[in-house]
This record gives structure tokens, sequence and C-alpha cells, in this order.
């Protein structure tokens, strides 16, 4: 089943804000409504991707001063959509599987320290992480149904702080119709979440479509996760699925959505996708040249179309040179926060973007208000 020897994603590089709020850089004044009214010109990209450039974060750094501080306000804080639980049922799994690298210690109050600490005031909590398979069978419905049930306690003990995105046994399309069913309207899970891959099938593949049907009736967010499918685990001796495999997965279950008419056949989907969508952004172009001509009826609008309107989190994304290849396919009103904590800190995509030289209204949307227009619970009352 899915791939079960990959090393640890990151190491937690424990970046923190700065703590004393006068410290924190302001982005210097832009015409400022360029990226939410019609998505990211060829002029603008140029003019950001040079802002971004070698050099750029250090120069700018004095005229930065003032930034407004995002706060733990639950209205006001960033929203975390790439935040993972590691529970105690889920560790001892993980332990079983054999050639996996250490994991990071997590707990609630971690999560939290985390997120007071860098002014995110609500995490999406997730179970997609690679290691552990959903098996098709009883195994995989008992392990979606432990992880809903225990993100969806923590969402009712912390409300404000926690959403939950259910894990659903993929491989079992009909256990997965069923914890669909309970996470949304028994636990009101905020979303799904999924991985890029299970075993060797990708999300477009046909045996998933009923799923994504039933998710697209009830327009569900999809967290997607990368994994590393079976042919491609251990690639090159040495270098772990999460250095490149974890990328090359993620722009490969786009391609299998786009080729199978997924995008185009449910259009209430929302999906968003890791890590700024993995290596799409640098490929996009040459996935709209070359897509099967036999295809092209699977995405009548075209794949570019398909590619803008997903959207795409930071985590580990949130670099100059991530970060401004994604905004060269898609509009900063399709980019969220996302950290992928426990593995990295809330403090390094924070930071990033607090220096990427993006209008501060594009970094506040990419903070906050992208994310509170998937999640309606979180929007403005
Ligand atoms: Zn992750």
């Amino acid at each position: 089943m899915a791939a079960a020897n990959q090393q640890p994603l990151e190491r937690n590089r424990g970046n923190k804000l700065p703590g004393d709020p006068n410290s924190i850089p302001q982005i210097p004044p832009t015409s400022s409504s360029e990226f939410s009214r019609r998505g990211v010109s060829r002029r603008i990209v140029l003019k950001h991707v040079a802002a971004i450039g070698a050099g750029a974060a250090l120069s700018l750094r004095p005229v930065l001063a003032g930034f407004p501080r995002v706060d733990s306000n639950s209205k006001r804080g960033r929203i975390d959509v790439h935040h993972h639980m590691l529970p105690p049922f889920y560790m001892d799994l993980r332990r079983a599987v054999t050639n996996v690298g250490p994991m990071p210690a997590w707990t609630p109050a971690k999560s939290l320290d985390d997120m007071e600490k860098n002014s995110v005031s609500t995490v999406m909590l997730s179970l997609a992480v690679s290691g552990v398979a959903f098996d098709a069978g009883e195994a995989g419905r008992s392990l979606a149904r432990k992880s809903n049930d225990y993100g969806a306690q923590l969402v009712k003990d912390h409300p404000e702080n926690f959403g939950l995105l259910a894990a659903l046994p993929l491989p079992d399309p009909q256990g997965s119709l069923s914890e669909i069913e309970y996470a949304l309207d028994i636990l009101h899970a905020d979303g799904i979440a999924l991985l890029s891959s299970y075993g060797d099938k990708w999300l477009g593949d046909a045996a998933y479509a009923p799923v994504f049907e039933e998710l697209n009736r009830r327009k569900a967010v999809i967290f997607v996760h990368p994994n590393a499918p079976n042919c491609c685990t251990q690639v090159l001796p040495h270098v772990p699925a999460s250095t490149m495999e974890f990328l090359f997965d993620t722009a490969r279950t786009i391609e299998s959505l786009l080729m199978n008419g997924t995008f185009s056949r449910y259009p209430n989907l929302q999906f968003i996708f890791s890590h700024g969508g993995g290596t799409m952004p640098i490929l996009a172009n040459r996935m709209a040249r070359t897509f099967p001509k036999e295809f092209a009826s699977q995405v009548p609008n075209g794949v570019l179309y398909e590619l803008k309107r997903q959207y795409y989190d930071t985590a580990s994304a949130s670099n100059p040179t991530s970060l401004s290849a994604l905004l060269s396919v898609v509009p900063s009103s399709q980019v969220v926060f996302g950290s992928d904590f426990p593995f990295i800190s809330a403090g390094e995509p924070a930071n990033d973007l607090m220096h990427s030289g993006l209008p501060v209204e594009a970094v506040e949307a990419i903070n906050r208000g992208n994310a509170a227009r998937l999640f309606g619970r979180l929007g403005p009352k």
C-alpha cells in the first residue's frame, strides 16, 4: 500500500517571529489592489519576483519597520491549513514501520504554543502524513475513524484554535463514503485531508470518482498532502522521499486530476495542494503544452484555467524561489498559509512572507483572508 519508508519530512527549524511587534518589518506601499482585483499580471509578477530576488530581504529590512503584527485574536490571526496532529495511536503505528526516521514529539499544547508565538489563531489539523498506510479494509476504516474522533475532540475543546480536515480510507471508496458522512454530518469537520497517492493510484483514478462526486455535492475543501507512491519511495539511494519525490508526486496527482477530468467534472471541489503545488509551478506550461489531445475534453477550459483556480499552501514554499514560481502561475488569492508543524514552525512562512516584498494586502490575504473564504466558520461574522 502507501509508501512506508520515508524519512521525516523536515526538521523543525524553530524559526520564530521577533518578540517585539515594533521590530516586525513593513512591506513598502505599492499599488494596493493589484493582486486582489484580477490576479497577477506578468508585469506585476516580474516586479514582485524582482523584489523577492537575491538580497531583497536584507535590503528591505530597514524600510519595512512597523508592519502591523497579525495578532492571535481568533478573528484576525493567521489560519494555518497545513498543521499535523500526531496522536499517540498514530505514533504507535508509525513506530512499527521500518526504515523511517524519527518523528517530532507532538502534543496539542505544542501546537498551541507555536501558534501563540507566531500569531496563528486557527490551525486545520490533519493526520495526513506519509508512512502509515490507509489500507482498504477494516484497518484503514479504523485509522480514519480514530483520527477523526481524536481531532474532533480537540476542536470541541478549542473551537477557535483548531479545525479538522478529516481523514478518509481512500483505497476503500465505500468506507470513504461512510466516513465522509460521519466526519461532515456528525463531527462537522471543516474539510477532508487526502494523500497525493495511495500505493500506485493517484487522485484522478477512476476508482475514486464516487468519493469526489460526493465531496463535490458537499462543496468540500480537500487538503492534499504529498506521499511517495510505490514506484518511487527510494529512487535515488539515501535521498529521502520528502526531498524531491513528495514535490513531484503532488504535481503528478494534479496531472492525474486534469487527465481524468476531476477538476472540470466536479467544479465545487476546493482543493488545497501542499507545498505550493510541489513542482507544478515549474511544470505548468509544459503540462499545458503537452497535454494529450485525446484528453482535451477533460479540461474544456484548458489546463492553466484549472491550475489557476486551485489553492496552494506555503509550507516549504514561502522561500523566494518557490513563492515567485507559484505566483507566476496563480494569483495570490489562491495561496493560503501553511506551516507543516510540528516539522516546521509557523515562524518560517510567517517571516518569509513578511519579507517577501508582496503588497501588504496580498500578505494579509495569504495569512488569513484566503483561507477564511474557504472555511466559512472562520470568515467575518
Ligand atoms: Zn506536512
